[in-house]
């Protein structure tokens, strides 16, 4: 059914936000329609969104070009060098998304409840964005509320990379998604988004069980 609707739909005016768009009904998720943002922008926004979907993961969101470049990050980012966090590219994320606090409908994609774990600005550390992606190596400085200081992604293989703190004064051992497991703009647990947002119990019950897993108490 979804193929037949996306073979009928020209998507093609969304360009890099055409496959956002085809993955969603936005008659049904509350998630913002794709647009295209204005490329090449002084300030560089980043976000990082924790997301109880199938499974927890936490969603690393980089501004470029009129877009979010997105990378899906089972583990969450490590602020211990020594830590290498696979990092799986996905479909670019209008920069609206970085908006988005709540919950996706059940059998819906990506359906569950999506918390704003981090968010802030980005510099790229290498003259040319495009071509660093090319490479696969990307060095940028974040300034976040909790992620601050310089990183790397590497490509492994196609779409496969991995996020790596680099060695600097923001650098450290402490366990970050554990330390700091609640919203950077609301500081509600994934239970407190679900509830809020009308998540059904099987939602609810997942939310929470991520939040115990953060060891955030039962709300
Ligand atoms: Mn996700």
């Amino acid at each position: 059914m979804k193929k037949d609707r996306a073979q009928r739909d020209d998507l093609s005016h969304f360009g890099r936000l055409a496959e956002y768009n085809r993955k969603r009904h936005f008659g049904v998720t509350p998630e913002p329609q794709g647009k295209l943002g204005r490329p090449n922008r002084k300030t560089l926004e980043f976000v990082v969104q924790k997301h109880r979907a199938s499974r927890l993961h936490y969603d690393f969101r980089l501004e470029h070009d009129g877009v979010m470049l997105s990378w899906a990050v089972p583990k969450g980012p490590s602020t211990d060098p020594a830590n290498k966090r696979f990092a799986m590219q996905t479909e670019d994320h209008p920069i609206e998304y970085n908006q988005f606090e709540g919950v996706i409908p059940e059998g819906e994609y990506g359906g569950g409840t999506v918390m704003i774990w981090d968010r802030g600005t980005w510099e790229p550390e290498v003259d040319d964005v495009e071509k660093a992606l090319a490479k696969g190596d990307l060095k940028f400085k974040l300034n976040g509320k909790k992620l601050c200081g310089s990183w790397v992604l590497v490509r492994m293989r196609p779409r496969q990379w991995l996020l790596i703190k680099h060695r600097d004064t923001a650098a450290s051992e402490e366990d970050i998604t554990a330390a700091k497991p609640r919203s950077a703009v609301s500081r509600r647990s994934l239970a407190g988004i679900a509830r809020k947002a009308g998540a059904t119990p099987r939602q609810l019950a997942q939310a929470q069980e991520a939040d115990r897993s953060a060891a955030i108490p039962a709300e």
